[in-house]
């Protein structure tokens, strides 16, 4: 077992299921990690989902809080909590990037070849600053119908064929249980993760990352670029299990 000084996790799949709150049980890990590791979260997520999944089920002491990062939006936001969270943020999209990305959107079950979803719920597409969140269902859509949607990637695999043609210079990754992230190119979770090892100086190999869709075209792909230690995990039970083992290994 490598001496890791830093684990990093995903959100949705790795930490909770999609767009839910971490469990206690989740909760209290990540605090005991917190007592012998620093630890970084990172996701397509805005901070607000951010503060309702994660930050607000954490009683950890507020000394240990010191040592744990926030990178919403892919590390577009990087947040730290002294004494309060205290986040800076990249330049968001421009407003032709993001109309084009917008109109980009109309019709696309239809242009993608697969049946519109019958019920969509709450927003399509979520303007977050520097990133286009796409919900096949909806922002807001319930859990049990978004696992079900695609399983194996493939519906946006296609969506994703189409988009490339149209929103050239862009960076398009599939996220989420239903949702296709689209930034600036170049952002991704590299780009957050290389922003979180020059701020706090942390060589690769003290690095771990966790995350559940570390295959082509999986939002957590990107990491595996930086040459850090990576381990695929296929939900947060899983997850749960990794951190039992890095309590175990340092004391
Ligand atoms: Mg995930």
């Amino acid at each position: 077992m490598k001496f890791f000084k830093l684990i990093v996790f995903d959100i949705d799949g790795t930490l909770t299921r999609s767009k839910s709150a971490i469990d206690t049980e989740m909760a209290e890990l990540i605090c005991q990690l917190l007592d012998k590791y620093k630890v970084a979260i990172i996701s397509g997520a805005n901070y607000e989902q951010f503060k309702w999944q994660i930050l607000e089920h954490l009683s950890c002491s507020s000394d240990k809080m010191r040592d744990l990062y926030i990178l919403p939006v892919d590390g577009t936001v990087f947040c730290k909590d002294e004494d309060a969270w205290v986040c800076d943020s990249d330049t968001p999209l421009s407003i032709e990037e993001k109309e084009l990305i917008k109109k980009s959107f109309e019709n696309i079950f239809e242009r993608s070849g697969l049946e519109t979803p019958k019920k969509i719920y709450g927003e399509l597409v979520e303007d977050r600053g520097a990133q286009f969140n796409f919900s096949a269902l909806g922002q807001n859509a319930p859990v049990e119908l978004k696992e079900k949607w695609d399983p194996d990637n493939r519906k946006r695999e296609r969506i994703i064929g189409v988009l490339k043609s149209v929103l050239p210079g862009l960076s398009l990754h599939i996220g989420g249980t239903t949702s296709i992230e689209v930034t600036k190119s170049n952002i991704d979770k590299a780009y957050g993760l290389k922003k979180l090892i020059r701020r706090i100086g942390i060589a690769k190999e003290e690095i771990l990352y966790l995350g559940d869709h570390l295959l082509d075209g999986g939002n957590d792909a990107p990491a595996l670029t930086l040459g850090i230690e990576c381990r695929s995990v296929k939900g947060p039970e899983e997850t749960k299990k990794e951190i039992l083992e890095l309590l175990k290994y340092k004391s």
